[in-house]
């Protein structure tokens, strides 16, 4: 299931496709949004933003389209006139005069008007995005702090959506063991230095997987790792995938947990002081 930085970059190729341009052309497969495919044709695509797994198509018409990919939608690029081939039902294309871009199975698109953006039953309720260039790390410590927030083990803080948004299953493994804390500790029971360890490795392994394209080991050790002739499944994450196998920093044995029925990974010993 693709997480915030896998969203951000499907936004990059998106805007590349949209950005500055005329949309010619506006399909929607959904009876409901039919009537905006007229509305909308014409109008120019001002910018493409990402909140957590959802993504805006801002329009200067004053319209912006919603997409939620939940687990199966998926974008395809592809020249005017032109189809990919797959077996998907196409949900909504956007055509520019040169190219087409389609959101190919995803069932969850609206078009909204600008004041309905942060009244949207999704967006309302969704926390802050990690991937957001205007999220600093100690806005993330006061969350942890929060009230709503404080009482829940961080394993299951790290899923929720209305925590962080744009976190999945590798990030809250990797994030967690980045800060060096244990995923079954509570906030309210760690002190101000690991809130804030962990605030910030919120923030650094989301933009390294984001700017690494999913590798959320640093450069060094990749080149490290890649040097002894590992592959990209090895190398990728320190602690996601590997139970069974030694920590790169300590050499303990990697341990899988479930937690909220997904798998988590840690370090016994490099995440048993917090
Ligand atoms: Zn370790």
């Amino acid at each position: 299931m693709p997480e915030g930085p896998e969203i951000k970059h499907a936004a990059d190729r998106l805007s590349n496709v949209l950005v500055g341009k005329h949309l010619v052309n506006v399909y929607f497969f959904t009876e409901r949004l039919k009537k905006y495919e007229i509305v909308l044709e014409g109008a120019k695509v001002n910018s493409i933003k990402t909140r957590g797994k959802a993504l805006l198509t801002y329009l200067d018409s004053g319209h912006t389209i919603y997409c939620h990919n939940q687990l199966y939608g998926r974008w395809y690029f592809s020249k005017a006139g032109s189809l990919p081939k797959t077996q998907r039902s196409l949900r909504m294309a956007l055509d520019t005069s040169a190219e087409r871009a389609l959101l190919y199975s995803a069932s969850d698109i609206d078009v909204l008007q600008a004041t309905e953006v942060d009244n949207h039953p999704f967006l309302a309720k969704i926390g802050p995005d990690v991937l957001d260039k205007e999220l600093a790390w100690n806005a993330i410590s006061t969350r942890l702090l929060d009230e709503k927030f404080t009482k829940r083990q961080l394993a299951s803080l790290f899923l929720d959506q209305r925590f962080l948004a744009g976190i999945g299953n590798y990030l809250r493994s990797e994030i967690l063991f980045d800060a060096q804390v244990n995923p079954l500790k509570k906030p309210k029971e760690l002190d101000r230095k690991t809130l804030n360890n962990i605030a910030r490795s919120s923030l650094k392994i989301s933009h390294r997987a984001y700017t690494q394209k999913g590798v959320t080991n640093s450069e060094s050790l990749v080149r490290r790792l890649r040097k002894k002739g590992l592959s990209r499944a090895r190398y990728r994450h320190a602690v996601f995938g590997r139970d069974g196998l030694k920590c790169y920093v300590c050499e303990t044995v990697i341990k899988k947990i479930s937690v909220g029925n997904r798998r988590l990974y840690l370090c016994p010993l490099c995440q048993s002081e917090n």
